[in-house]
């Protein structure tokens, strides 16, 4: 389809000529796919939050980002727009696999950040599900590899790695790691080394937390290339 081609192009030379420099405030500012755009807006977002508008810019040129910034400040849609937008930008597919994994500490955060991706991912037909501790384990194998994104807990993915033969996260996209302070603090850091070590080292990886990521960023396999600090302080 000679228009979803020129689309496709049009979208991937306005993120490479997109100045991360320059202000964005609304969402429509942003050189986004017209699905994500419509979930947005659908969702009732128009204005980017600080922390937003500094890391999806970034983000969206495919950058490792370190992002910093208090709760509430809305980390979630920066990280889940450029999600839906790379995989978009990659053309990915049901029959490509799993593109992107998100590692929450604790069950309640993945289902919030489930939550959302469900509301401005939408009018995707990207399949995505949620692998936390309590849910039914043979049911979760089943569905696995067929997902293109997952929201996990590090222990119930770590257990569906070793044990889940048809799980296939060669092609992985984009990683991310919200909330990572908390994911050390709360002794996952050798689940998550051994959930990374399976992963692609091409990816794109993002970590998110409420205080500055200097521990986090001392992963043993994180493979962060070149990472962007972004940091949003509260005014004195
Ligand atoms: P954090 O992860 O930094 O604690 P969240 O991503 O959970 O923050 O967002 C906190 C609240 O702010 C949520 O209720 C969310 O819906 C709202 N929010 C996030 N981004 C925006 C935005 N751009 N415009 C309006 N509300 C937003
Ligand atoms: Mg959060």
């Amino acid at each position: 389809r000679k228009r979803d081609v020129d689309d496709h192009e049009k979208l991937e030379k306005a993120v490479q000529e997109l100045d991360i420099k320059s202000e964005i405030k609304d969402f429509s500012d942003l050189p986004l796919s017209q699905i994500t755009a419509s979930g947005l807006e659908a969702s009732h977002f128009k204005t980017l939050t600080d922390i937003q508008s500094k890391a999806i810019p970034l983000a969206l040129k495919g950058r490792d980002i370190l992002g910093a910034a208090k709760t509430g400040s809305g980390k979630t849609l920066a990280f889940l727009v450029p999600v839906l937008e790379r995989l978009y930008r990659a053309r990915w597919t049901e029959f490509d696999g799993l593109g992107a994994l998100i590692i929450s500490p604790t069950r309640e955060l993945a289902i919030q950040i489930f939550e959302v991706l469900r509301k401005i991912g939408r009018y995707h037909t990207f399949s995505a599900a949620l692998v936390i501790g309590g849910g039914d384990l043979k049911q979760q194998q089943e569905r696995l590899g067929r997902m293109n994104i997952l929201v996990c807990t590090p222990g119930r993915m770590l257990q569906h790695m070793d044990q889940t033969a048809a799980f296939e996260v060669g092609n992985l996209q984009v990683l991310v790691l919200d909330e990572a302070d908390r994911i050390m603090d709360m002794g996952f850091q050798s689940s998550v080394d051994a959930i990374i070590e399976h992963l692609p080292k091409g990816r794109q990886t993002m970590l998110f937390s409420a205080t500055q990521t200097k521990k986090v960023s001392d992963l043993a396999r994180l493979n962060l290339q070149d990472p962007e600090y972004v940091a949003v302080h509260e005014a004195a």
